[in-house]
């Protein structure tokens, strides 16, 4: 036999091993992947005729929230939630994934930190470099949580207590959305008042703590009294969730757009820069997160839990930690670029 006949029929019994082997393993509804495998083993193949191959069926992972909570305590520094005291936070934060030591991004100010936290994406790419309400501005020019999930036929809704933050996304992206130039207690106590049950996404920003932290000073007694009853607003809103039955699905995220230090905030200091991350929800378990997380993860999260594509051009990515998944040492995205 020549070696160019022992060289074919070696090729070919390996791939009927390979092909016999594919087949064996495949279950009922083959992956994609195992059907990619078994084009690529088909194209090594000596034979020239076409392969069938068979019918796949990718099924559609179920979301592992129905719904998501994001609130956001303007200015909270993690420092200040055993001070101010925060029991319902803290009791919050034994059932959840949660780091204590987030960072947002430069610079350290709230309407470009909530949209990069809102986006996925690091403020070179969303462009929204003001702080105050400028209609002229328009909205953040980049696709954001409100747009994928809005698109995906979820109800989006936004309660803030800030003006400029309605230029976080197109008014098309978000059903329900009120400014509310209030405490944080009345902005919670309005949106229990006229409760969207149906929501998908649901962002509340509470402003007090930082409006505090300018008069007063980061982790001034004012402040941590107006965060003693941010925390009995957090609460009044947990147990609307628990007494409308929506509580076990719905992923909420707790966190922050930055610190401060002095009366001021804004620079790219630790105590500006650190902000609590704390989730608690279906598919969460608890424990202190090692994964160092930047705010652009938090739209990640949400998609990853409400089965969303994540648009490729997010810098952020899912804090898988938090679902128990343990990363093998990808590259996060930290904006420091
Ligand atoms: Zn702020």
């Amino acid at each position: 036999m020549s070696r160019f006949r022992v060289f074919l029929l070696t090729l070919c019994l390996t791939t009927l091993a390979c092909m016999s082997e594919v087949v064996a393993l495949a279950p009922t509804s083959m992956p994609v992947m195992d059907a990619t495998l078994a084009t690529m083993l088909a194209a090594t193949s000596t034979s020239t005729t076409t392969p069938t191959l068979a019918p796949t069926l990718t099924p559609t992972p179920a979301p592992l929230a129905r719904r998501v909570l994001i609130l956001s305590i303007d200015g909270l520094r993690p420092d200040a939630i055993p001070l101010a005291p925060m029991p319902n936070l803290t009791s919050l934060m034994q059932n959840s994934a949660y780091s204590l030591s987030a960072q947002t991004i430069h610079p350290s100010a709230t309407l470009p930190a909530h949209v990069s936290m809102l986006s996925g994406q690091c403020p070179s790419k969303h462009g929204v470099n003001w702080n105050d309400y400028l209609p002229e501005n328009g909205y953040a020019q980049v696709i954001d949580l409100f747009d994928i999930a809005h698109a995906a036929g979820l109800q989006t809704v936004m309660y803030v207590g800030k003006e400029k933050l309605q230029q976080i996304t197109e008014p098309s992206s978000v059903d329900i959305f009120h400014y509310i130039n209030d405490r944080d207690l009345v902005i919670t106590e309005t949106l229990i008042q006229d409760f969207p049950e149906d929501f998908g996404l649901m962002f509340v920003h509470f402003p007090t703590a930082d409006w505090m932290g300018h008069v007063y000073g980061w982790l001034s007694g004012e402040q941590l009294s107006v965060l003693f009853r941010a925390d009995q607003a957090i609460a009044n809103l947990l147990s609307e969730l628990d007494a409308r039955g929506l509580r076990d699905e719905t992923l909420i995220i707790i966190t922050s757009d930055h610190g401060g230090h002095g009366n001021i905030h804004g620079s790219s200091q630790y105590e500006d820069m650190t902000i609590p991350w704390i989730a608690a929800g279906p598919g969460i378990q608890p424990a202190a997160l090692s994964t160092q997380i930047t705010t652009i993860d938090t739209a990640a999260t949400a998609a990853y839990a409400l089965n969303l594509p994540i648009p490729l051009e997010w810098d952020g990515m899912p804090v898988y930690e938090a679902f128990g998944i343990l990363e093998d040492g990808p590259i996060r995205n930290h904006c420091k670029n």
